[in-house]
């Protein structure tokens, strides 16, 4: 090893959560030419957290999923600042697109059904959840609600069935694999941690060491991080250096990159990004695997419009109005799985709409957004729904530099045999130097799609670099 930690210099593409804990660690272990290159105007990527109403939201990721073996978790389970956000998604009422309210109990038989129709369990299948969801549904309402109404049982199964795609960021379950399941390890404990009236961006304070008075500093990032840095092009091609272009025509020199870019940004971007164009393996694996959308809708009201005793409701829609809404241009409400109220936010409403019409959703002005909500609580609830007073939503898809909100396992990755890993695999240049290293969460073998599987991928390839850098010594 030529050059040792203090003088080596590294490169991060992206100001994520998985760019900034790289960064972090390397320059906590004495690496000092550490500069991260972001294409937006602020840190943070798919975590976005922003005044509105009574206090903040966060526009991308929300919640600490779960607490044992989450970095996450460990890394704050000591100080008092996680807070469980209750049994949200099994206490939402149940509506029918006729007004009609389902019956608690039935309504909560079926949604604990279809959670236990999804793959689970260590054996390893094959197919897609979408198949294995309805075989398993129908059989377990056979034995477990025999005298149900079947066409309500339908449209039980199309509602959960599309908030299950929303979680795992799928357009429908069709497309994920059941090795999702396998593959993805859940973490135990409370899968709703919210941070309270910090929101996300606390996580990201407390990483850079940043009080809370101080808005603006970076902390221990304070002059490594470049905004507005659009990488376009990174280059492989000199023995022992990576150069890098940016958009706006600025150059770079590194001696080893770490790209963090997410998987819908690889996809639309590697066969111009990078020279020379990237091993097969990894190509099969940004074509294969997918990052799908789900795009969240924020209405503040003057007061919160639903009853105290509901926390939300899912849409069950009638097979007729389905059918006629699909005629009209409100047909990208079907995307909506639910709409709820949330923490720390007394006036807010907030729904999600997912896949091929989450993004089409995007298309579209807020006016016409807000249009169809309206039109969605005259549709489905008896009591009235006034406008609200502002009214904001996430375009994950359509901003260049993420193209889609998280990752997830398909059939197709099945089929061409690779998965994370495949993304993981760092690339040498032609002398066999370790210039190019890849994390973000789409890379993280069993948490991809999370903040805590973007973190572990950027500690991940912070360590890559420390490992190779040993023999050099801690403080050379
Ligand atoms: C709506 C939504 C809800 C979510 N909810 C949760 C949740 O509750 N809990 C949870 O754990 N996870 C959640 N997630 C997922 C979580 O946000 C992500 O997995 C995680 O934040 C990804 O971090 P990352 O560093 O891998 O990628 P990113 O955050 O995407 O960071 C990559 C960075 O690279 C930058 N970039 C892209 N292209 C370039 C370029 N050419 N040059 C320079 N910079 C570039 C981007 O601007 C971005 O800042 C949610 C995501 C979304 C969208």
């Amino acid at each position: 090893m030529d050059k040792c930690r203090g003088s080596s210099g590294i490169l991060i593409i992206g100001a994520g959560l998985s760019g900034i804990v790289a960064a972090t660690r390397l320059l906590q272990n004495n690496f000092k030419n550490v500069q991260i290159l972001e294409a937006e105007d602020r840190i943070g990527g798919r975590i976005h957290t922003i005044p509105f109403a009574d206090n903040v939201i966060d526009v991308g990721a929300q919640w600490c999923h779960g607490m044992q073996r989450n970095c996450v978790y460990e890394m704050v389970k000591d100080q008092d600042i996680l807070h469980p956000t209750g049994d949200y998604y099994s206490t939402m009422k149940m509506v029918r697109s006729n007004k009609e309210l389902v019956p608690h109990e039935v309504g909560s038989t079926m949604h604990d059904i279809v959670a236990g129709s999804m793959p689970s369990g260590p054996h390893p299948v094959v197919g897609s959840s979408g198949t294995h969801l309805a075989e398993n549904f129908w059989r377990r309402i056979e034995a477990e609600l025999p005298h149900v109404d079947r066409t309500l049982a339908r449209e039980a199964l199309d509602s959960f069935a599309k908030h299950e795609s929303s979680i795992v960021g799928a357009d429908n379950l069709f497309e994920v694999s059941v090795r999702e399941h396998i593959e993805y390890h859940d973490c135990d404990g409370d899968k709703l941690l919210h941070w309270g009236t910090k929101g996300f961006q606390r996580f990201i304070r407390l990483l850079m060491n940043v009080g809370e008075d101080q808005p603006e500093d970076l902390g221990l990032l304070a002059g490594h991080v470049h905004l507005g840095k659009k990488v376009t092009r990174i280059e492989l091609a000199r023995p022992r250096k990576v150069i890098l272009r940016c958009e706006d025509g600025d150059y770079f020199e590194a001696d080893h990159v770490i790209c963090t870019v997410s998987l819908g940004v690889l996809q639309e971007q590697h066969e111009k990004m990078f020279i020379p164009p990237l091993p097969p393996a990894k190509v099969n694996a940004i074509r294969s695997l997918n990052l799908g959308t789900v795009n969240k809708l924020f209405l503040e009201f003057e007061q919160q419009p639903l009853p105290d005793d509901w926390v939300g409701f899912y849409c069950f829609w009638l097979e007729q109005d389905l059918k006629e809404l699909r005629k009209t241009e409100y047909s990208w409400l079907e995307g909506i799985t639910g709409c709820h109220k949330t923490t720390c936010q007394p006036r807010l409403l907030m729904a999600w709409v997912g896949g091929s019409h989450g993004r089409h959703m995007e298309t579209l002005s807020d006016e016409k957004v807000l249009e169809g909500l309206q039109w969605l609580f005259r549709k489905f609830l008896n009591f009235e729904v006034p406008a609200p007073k502002r009214f904001l939503r996430s375009k994950w898809f359509t901003n260049p530099n993420f193209r889609g909100s998280y990752s997830l396992r398909t059939t197709k990755a099945d089929e061409h045999d690779t998965g994370p890993w495949d993304l993981e695999t760092p690339v040498t240049g032609p002398d066999g130097h370790l210039g190019l290293l890849f994390a973000g969460e789409a890379s993280s073998r069993n948490y991809f799609s999370t903040v805590h599987g973007a973190v572990e991928a950027g500690f991940r390839e912070a360590d890559r670099l420390i490992g190779l850098y040993s023999s050099c010594g801690p403080n050379s």
